[in-house]
């Protein structure tokens, strides 16, 4: 009797592309995929596949995984801010002994009629902001504390899931949502608040972009967050 031999293959997830690669992954025959979750978000959408949440603990976790999990194949899909998983599975494949696949977002890239400033940091942000100006900072809680300084700024702040503390900030407004799917959204968002400035970070991907193309249309200058050197 011919025994199948069954593909295992690990995604190291937590953006919309390793969710579309793993749907597309389960179709194919004898073929098991694992969704790796870094666990940054409340309640993450349901995968097709296993999913598995939390770190490995470093690298050798990760080659423990690996070998105990018997992959054949791992993807790196991550965000492209999250630049140590991404130097960690290059780590523990070569320890594991198996293939690595990096399919990670490309940034965008300005167009005609963007108004960009390209920042290294929010902190680099912050500083360049006018005073008076009302910013849409369109950024996870965990990268707000440096535009807290500035008091004399209005800020629009944009996260999926609610801070669990207080934003200091001296003047704000909360939403708790999921980037705009449309552009007449972002529209919308940015005419409501009367947004001078975004803040963001070049992600790349097409959820995202939506503000991207709505500042363009409303000549909205956006402070750019660009990505962060790979960890060696
Ligand atoms: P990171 O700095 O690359 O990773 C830190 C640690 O988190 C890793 O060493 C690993 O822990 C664990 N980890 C990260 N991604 C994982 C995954 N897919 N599966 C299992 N464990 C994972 O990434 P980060 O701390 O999550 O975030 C860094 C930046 O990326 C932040 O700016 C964040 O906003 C952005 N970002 C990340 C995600 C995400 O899903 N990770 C999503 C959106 C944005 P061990 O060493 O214990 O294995």
């Amino acid at each position: 009797m011919k025994v199948k031999r069954v593909q295992n293959i690990l995604i190291l997830g937590g953006t919309s592309k390793a969710a579309e690669l793993a749907a597309k992954l389960v179709q194919q025959p004898d073929t098991r995929v694992i969704s790796s979750l870094a666990g940054r978000t409340r309640n993450p959408a349901t995968l097709p596949g296993e999913t598995r949440i939390g770190g490995f603990g470093g690298v050798e976790g990760l080659a423990a995984y690996i070998a105990d999990e018997n992959i054949h194949l791992v993807i790196d899909a991550t965000h492209p801010f999250a630049t140590q998983i991404s130097a960690n599975a290059i780590e523990a494949t070569a320890i594991a002994g198996v293939k690595l696949e990096q399919d990670q977002r490309l940034p965008w890239q300005k167009q005609d009629g963007d108004i960009w400033h390209s920042v290294v940091s929010g902190e680099e942000a912050a500083a360049l902001i006018p005073a008076g100006a009302r910013v849409f900072l369109a950024l996870g809680s965990q990268h707000l504390s440096p535009f807290y300084c500035r008091k004399d700024v209005y800020f629009l702040v944009r996260m999926v899931d609610a801070p669990g503390d207080i934003l200091q900030f001296e003047n704000h407004d909360l939403m708790a949502a999921k980037p705009g799917v449309t552009v007449a959204a972002e529209l919308q968002t940015i005419k409501a608040h009367r947004i001078s400035h975004l803040v963001c970070r070049n992600s790349g991907g097409k959820h995202g972009y939506t503000k991207i193309a709505a500042a363009r249309q409303l000549g909205v200058p956006i402070f750019m967050i660009e990505r962060p050197d790979p960890v060696c």
